[in-house]
């Protein structure tokens, strides 16, 4: 049996070939009967490239309609989809290039030149440039070449793509996906959040990333639904375009920059059936904002790279605030200790791990970390701590590498966060560890005020007093104009350790 997962998309083109897949905000327009035919050409200069199942496609181009028929066409010919992010430095593709090994590097035609040199120096053997048209292009090929139809067979466990983690923790680690992954995920997704043919998504995310290619593209394909492609996050356009929408899938910010516009209300979401946040933990005060304004409760999941998505909130039943819900249909989720690796009872936090067909069969040349990450019955370790509470909903409270280890004390930095971000006047915090002479770690904040606020120190301390236990009340707390996140919206605090690394050496100077 053939499992590629374009199997999963392609009876929609051949059902209703003249409705119309994808949209833009300048109000172009591609029916399904397009996109399968452009797809089928750059499936046949793929080809003419000597593109076979398993080869690594790299792609680092702009959002665009054009782009999700070039990863359609990757998959119609069993070629593993590799995307990068735009904004990478010459010295961070070359990590890449020289990691994948793809057969082909598709570039932004503004990138050809730096691209070509790239290639020539990581030995990759075809470039290409993918635009709207442009002089010599891939689309420019397609449009020269015989669609091709044969779609190539795949087992469960081939390839489908690799996709590199965000790197906030660390260098990013290339996940090995399949078809059997990808196909698993978006039906679970589709049943979960009852996606049909007749919704349609608005898209503003990156599609470099498992949330904006995985989830958002391949559930609307998979149930032949449509979807607006926005370049990125733009509120007033996707305040526009709600009326005649549907859904809409987010990361935190998306939420709280749709509340600063005095437009978002009751009547323009009326249409609306859902909006979803994920990638990031969404704060409760968000989550009760926008269902006062609007009168939708946002449906928090939680996921990631490695497995696709793991849990959500119900469609029906109660959306929890601060919860990332249950595991999706056909997965596992358990808490284990963190020290001894044994199950946990509901109520204790510890180290997440999830199993099911949704899971990576491992990073990318590199067994060791994958031996490292998976336990013997198969449960991967996601590295986020967490526990499932008494209504059996999971709680994300933050990375295991994000724990703070002081006195020998393990300080959760969401607690602390949570209560430094019920002052009035905070906007939002994050709480790490800093290397500390006596304590082995001091627990630091770094804390953003609200526009026009003041806040002292002193004042941060005293108010945490009676709140936290001794060894869980910041030494330091320092204020800053924002948070550094990365593109997906999260918080690096590997940035903020290293901004306040000296914080407690200056202590032990003057002790
Ligand atoms: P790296 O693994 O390279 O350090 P990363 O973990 O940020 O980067 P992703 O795979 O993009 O890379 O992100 C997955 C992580 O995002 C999860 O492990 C979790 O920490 C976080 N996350 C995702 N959804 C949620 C959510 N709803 N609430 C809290 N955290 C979330
Ligand atoms: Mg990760």
């Amino acid at each position: 049996m053939n499992h590629n997962l374009y199997l999963q998309f392609y009876p929609h083109f051949e059902r209703h070939p003249d409705k119309v897949l994808i949209d833009t905000p300048q109000g172009d327009q591609y029916r399904y009967a397009d996109v399968l035919a452009c797809s089928r050409r750059l499936a046949g200069v793929l080809l003419s490239l000597g593109v076979t199942p398993g080869d690594r496609v790299v792609v680092q181009v702009d959002k665009s309609p054009q782009a999700l028929m070039l990863y359609l066409a990757a998959l119609q010919v069993g070629a593993a989809w590799l995307p990068l992010n735009t904004a990478y430095t010459e010295s961070e593709i070359e990590y890449f290039l020289t990691d994948a090994e793809p057969r082909v590097y598709i570039c932004r035609p503004d990138d050809l030149a730096q691209a070509q040199g790239l290639a020539s120096r990581c030995g990759v053997a075809h470039v290409e440039s993918l635009g709207v048209d442009g002089e010599g292009s891939l689309m420019q090929k397609a449009a020269a070449a015989a669609e091709e139809t044969r779609i190539a067979e795949v087992g469960r466990d081939d390839l489908a793509s690799i996709l590199y983690t965000s790197g906030t923790t660390g260098r990013s680690k290339g996940a090995m996906l399949t078809h059997g992954n990808l196909a698993a995920n978006s039906q679970a997704l589709v049943e979960t959040w009852q996606f049909s043919d007749a919704d349609h998504l608005l898209h503003a995310l990156p599609i470099f990333h498992t949330h904006g290619l995985f989830v958002a593209c391949n559930v609307t394909l998979t149930v032949g639904a449509s979807m607006t492609l926005l370049p990125r996050l733009d509120v007033d356009q996707l305040l526009d375009l709600m009326p005649r929408a549907t859904v809409l899938m987010g990361v935190p910010t998306f939420y709280t920059r749709l509340l600063a516009s005095p437009r978002l209300d009751r009547e323009r979401t009326a249409n609306m059936r859902l909006f979803i946040s994920g990638s990031a933990p969404l704060l409760a005060d968000t989550h009760r904002e926008f269902s006062e304004r609007t009168g939708h409760a946002i449906l928090e999941r939680y996921g990631m790279t490695e497995t696709n998505m793991n849990t959500s909130n119900p469609y029906d039943g109660e959306r929890r605030p601060g919860t990332v819900g249950m595991a999706l249909p056909g997965s596992e989720v358990r808490i284990t200790d963190r020290d001894t690796g044994k199950a946990l009872p509901d109520g204790e936090t510890g180290l997440v791990e999830v199993r099911g067909p949704n899971v990576f069969k491992g990073y990318w040349r590199m067994p060791e970390k994958t031996r490292e990450e998976f336990r013997d019955d198969g449960f991967f370790i996601t590295g986020d701590l967490g526990l499932i509470d008494d209504k059996g909903y999971l709680n994300i409270v933050g990375r295991d590498k994000d724990l703070v280890i002081s006195g020998g004390y393990n300080v959760y930095p969401k607690e602390i966060e949570q209560w430094i971000d019920e002052l009035p006047e905070v906007s939002e915090s994050a709480v790490i560890g800093v290397q500390h002479p006596d304590l082995g770690e001091g627990v630091t904040a770094a804390v953003v005020l609200r526009e026009g606020a003041h806040l002292e120190e002193a004042q941060v301390l005293a108010a945490l007093k009676d709140k936290l236990a001794r060894y869980k009340q910041p030494g330091r707390v320092f204020f800053i104009d924002a948070l550094p996140r990365n593109v997906m919206g999260k918080v690096q605090k590997n940035v903020l350790r290293e901004r306040y690394a000296d914080t407690y050496q200056a202590v032990a100077g003057a002790q």
